[in-house]
């Protein structure tokens, strides 16, 4: 980890205790219900005690959520022109329903991979923020936006679903951002979620330092569809969600594991997306 990955330093972010107490008061079913009004009341209340922070630098917002101007400016989010299938960007618009090269040599596991934006500066620290720190506020950020950037994927789907992380892994860590991810992008779609019916059955070494061969090896039965659950992906369209795609080898196990059970359609939908010299 490079000091540009460090996250703000705790003492620009408003205490932990606020996010839990913002969660709890503008908790999305609640919002819904006879008591929305004074609820949002109370948010803003909330927020008069500990104004909105910018997640991506720490600095204080005026009155709206979400990023700076200029973390905002500092993202460099994926848009058309780009590769049907993989989703990678093009320099110049070539027309619709162009491959990639590398599409085309190497067709992958999934149908297609579509990310927010480039993994560097203010989306990688977002996603850091992400894995190691307790933030609902960020995670329903960034679903919002992968929501677009699934470019109609998630609306077409019949479920969304995480990458999972191993028991053991999520024992020491408490929490999946993938996970995370998945739960607010099928709310904010109204679609089902699969929380349990992908399994990580293969306890895998980070892939951080791994050539691809390795990743391949690594991950290789790292998945399987739990028992009895094979009705929830066979003959579905389903969109796979993991926080960043990096060579793709750990979602493509996933993947090839989820086809095997039956799945029609699979998007791969991440947040960030390492670029070349970007991993
Ligand atoms: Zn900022």
């Amino acid at each position: 980890m490079t000091a540009s990955d460090e996250i703000p330093d705790e003492q620009s972010q408003p205490p932990e205790q606020y996010h839990r107490m913002r969660d709890r008061v503008l908790r999305p079913e609640l919002r819904k219900n006879a008591l929305a009004g004074l609820l949002s009341g109370l948010g803003r209340l909330v927020d008069i005690v500990y104004p909105p922070v910018c997640p991506g630098c720490g600095v204080t917002l005026g009155s709206h959520r979400g990023l700076c101007a200029r973390c905002w400016a500092g993202i460099r989010f994926i848009e058309r022109p780009y590769c049907e299938v993989l989703g990678l960007p093009f320099s110049r618009d070539l027309g619709p329903g162009i491959l990639s090269a590398e599409a085309i040599a190497e067709p992958p596991a999934f149908d297609r991979l579509r990310s927010v934006a480039v993994h560097a500066g203010v989306a990688r620290r977002l996603v850091h923020g992400l894995k190691y720190r307790d933030r609902t506020d960020l995670a329903t950020m960034m679903a919002a936006w992968m929501l677009r950037a699934g470019d109609g994927t998630v609306e077409a789907a019949d479920a969304i679903l995480p990458v999972p992380l191993h028991r053991f892994r999520m024992m020491s860590r408490k929490f999946n951002q993938s996970a995370e991810l998945a739960r607010h992008l099928a709310r904010l779609a109204d679609k089902p979620l699969l929380a349990t019916t992908l399994l990580r059955v293969k306890r895998t070494t980070q892939q951080v330092g791994l050539g691809v061969a390795a990743r391949e090896d690594n991950v290789r039965g790292a998945f399987r569809v739990a028992a009895g659950r094979k009705a929830d992906v066979a003959g579905k369209r389903l969109v796979l969600v993991d926080d960043v795609y990096t060579t793709g080898a750990t979602v493509s196990a996933a993947v090839r594991v989820l086809r095997r059970a039956g799945a029609a359609d699979i998007t791969v939908l991440t947040f960030a997306r390492a670029l070349g010299n970007s991993i």
